[in-house]
């Protein structure tokens, strides 16, 4: 069953990427739901954080939380940003490759949803 990220990863879908290289991508959501909405994801496959059951998982996680900061830092979001994962249907996954929805430019209401 093809992924719909995996085909972003792979240059097979289009998408604004912003950000690649050989542990992650990053490209804006098609819906934005902020001034800044951006998707980190592993180009590995990974389900969601559920997914992450050994240290080869974890790491692709990891970059992915590096390549977070390090856009935070290049675009100047010196107010804040919020990191998103959602896992599993309760909390309105959609898409399950993991991804961590980077948002900022507004101020974001706490507790989400
Ligand atoms: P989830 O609901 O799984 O946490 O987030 C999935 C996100 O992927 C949503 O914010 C949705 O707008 C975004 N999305 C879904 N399909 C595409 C697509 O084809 N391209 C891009 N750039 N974003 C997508
Ligand atoms: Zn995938």
């Amino acid at each position: 069953m093809p992924c719909l990220f995996c085909k972003i990863v792979a240059r097979e879908l289009p998408a604004e990427i912003v950000y690649q290289d050989e542990h992650v991508t990053a490209f804006k959501d098609l819906h934005p739901r902020a001034p800044t909405h951006i998707l980190i994801i592993p180009n590995a496959h990974l389900v969601s954080v559920d997914d992450l059951a050994d240290e080869v998982a974890v790491n692709a996680a990891a970059q992915c939380l590096r390549v977070a900061r390090e856009i935070a830092r290049a675009r100047g979001l010196t107010n804040g940003y919020r990191l998103v994962t959602n896992i599993g249907a309760d909390a309105g996954q959609s898409v399950f490759h993991l991804h961590f929805h980077l948002l900022a430019g507004r101020r974001l209401s706490w507790p989400p949803g």
